[in-house]
């Protein structure tokens, strides 16, 4: 029985070396003539040029709008395949009139930006596929990773997908065409809403540089929607490149506590009237204690961020639990703590517009950095509202009211509380850094729109609060506002 159950064992291991040899042979077969066909071994520097379209992620104005657009005026990318580093130098513009979405609209003439990416042990993964995800990058990485080939129909066209795994444990595949052109590559990275989410390149019209094939259209997807849109105009294969760490701060992006950061052990509040308290260290929040229950306005960034606000909101008002969450609209970075919110058991208080919107988002799959909600595998809970809504216990009144016409956000909700006289807003007037900055020369029309619904609605503000808070802590007056728009001193 042992000898029989044993060779039974070594026969299915042989059959998997060599099935698994078989498709390593093929794969390795399918980036030799990849490579052949575009230039890898020759290609150690790449250079080029190209004009089109970036748009910027999560930033939509509705539910069922792309990304919204700016306009790449000039864009030139350095890639060094050795060390692997990048290096990407832009004009932007605005690139939608009337603005519409977010995304620091309106770009305001000419914006220069440059992105570094230098590959070393500790680049984050997201950064590296800037990198690994270029056609002649992505076959090396093939080979360095071992992947593995199989045949696959899309869309009745054939091609060998060679897949492999990336550093965040999810498949990156290309797809090789019958010119053995690499014509997509797709993987999966995970952002604080979406969880897992389809990050893909595609890339068309092949053009020979001299023995290297390089691609004059280059489209990248994020979530469903164009991030990128290039149509390239020139190459210089092997062109001479260096690329250097920037000056200062490194290449990682601004903003709030990273996905995985441990939160903070405490976070800067302030008491803005009884039971009102201001919650900083990132988006600005606001707890409001209720007779029975907390009200948060705003569940921004991250769950990193989340658990801050909810930690200090607890802080502040022992032994109540969070019940609502208002959000005050869609765009990625106002909603991505909103799933740890619902963790916590809270409803979320939102427009309508939003709501069948959300219930996809808080169904997607969660497996690369499973968060609190896809552990507890709560159902969320909501309440809209249209053009207004009131919150109360009887002492404490949060009146919500819908920015009607708002070029940002169809959905954009501000919070102002009659007693104490203070507007919570996100993105109708982000205060610049010094209160006094100059004036810019033309009112921001999401701004505009703002004054406009404080006086339709004849709103009595004090306080300002815009969850973008600005950096000196400042109080943000109703002065301040009028100011910029043109109507105070
Ligand atoms: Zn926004």
């Amino acid at each position: 029985m042992s000898t029989l159950r044993f060779s039974g064992i070594a026969c299915a291991t042989v059959f998997a070396l060599v099935s698994g040899s078989a498709a390593a042979q093929d794969a390795a077969a399918v980036i030799a003539d990849a490579s052949k066909a575009i230039g890898v071994e020759a290609l150690n520097t790449v250079e080029y040029s190209a004009t089109g379209f970036d748009f910027v992620f999560g930033q939509a104005y509705n539910p069922s709008s792309p990304w919204p657009k700016f306009i790449e005026k000039s864009y030139t990318r350095a890639i060094d395949f050795r060390t692997p580093a990048s290096k990407v130098d832009r004009v932007r513009m605005q690139g939608e009139n009337p603005p519409h979405g977010g995304g620091q609209q309106p770009v305001i003439g000419d914006q220069p930006q440059s992105q570094t990416i230098i590959v070393n042990a500790s680049t984050p993964w997201v950064q590296q596929l800037e990198i690994w995800m270029m056609p002649h990058a992505f076959l090396r990485a093939a080979t360095t990773n071992h992947a593995t080939a199989t045949s696959r129909t899309v869309a009745g066209k054939r091609y060998t997908v060679l897949s492999f795994k990336g550093q965040n444990n999810a498949q990156v595949n290309g797809y090789i065409n019958d010119q053995h052109l690499v014509e997509r590559v797709e993987t999966w990275i995970d952002t604080a809403y979406l969880g897992d989410t389809l990050f893909e390149s595609i890339y068309s019209n092949y053009k020979d540089f001299g023995g290297v094939k390089f691609p004059m259209k280059i489209v990248q997807t994020e979530g469903g929607y164009p991030i990128f849109d290039l149509v390239v105009s020139d190459v210089k294969p092997n062109a001479a490149v260096t690329i250097q760490a920037p000056q200062g701060r490194g290449g990682a992006p601004a903003g709030g506590p990273a996905a995985g950061a441990a939160p903070a052990a405490g976070v800067p509040t302030e008491k803005l009237a009884e039971g009102v308290y201001l919650i900083l260290g990132g988006y600005a929040s606001v707890a409001v204690d209720f007779r029975d229950y907390i009200v948060v306005i705003e569940g921004p960034q991250s769950e990193a961020r989340a658990i801050q606000i909810i930690d200090a909101a607890k802080k502040l008002i022992p032994g109540k639990p969070i019940r609502y969450v208002v959000n005050t609209h869609h765009h990625f970075d106002h909603s991505s703590g909103l799933r740890t919110f619902v963790a916590e058991g809270a409803t979320v208080v939102t427009h309508e517009v939003n709501k069948p919107y959300f219930e996809k988002l808080f169904a997607l799959p969660h497996t690369l950095v499973p968060d609190r909600l896809a552990e507890t595998r709560k159902t969320p809970t909501f309440e809209t509202m249209t053009e207004k809504k009131v919150l109360t216990d009887g002492t404490h009144v949060i009146e919500l009211h819908h920015l009607r016409g708002s070029g940002h956000n169809e959905g954009l909700v501000v919070a102002y509380l009659p007693k104490e006289k203070i507007l919570i807003e996100a993105d109708a007037y982000n205060p610049p850094a010094q209160p006094n900055a100059p004036r810019p020369a033309t009112v921001s029309p999401y701004t505009a729109n703002l004054m406009e619904h404080i006086d339709r609605l004849k709103l009595d503000v004090q306080r300002i609060i815009p969850i973008h808070y600005p950096a000196d802590n400042r109080n943000v007056t109703l002065a301040e506002l009028t100011r910029w728009v043109g109507r105070g001193n």
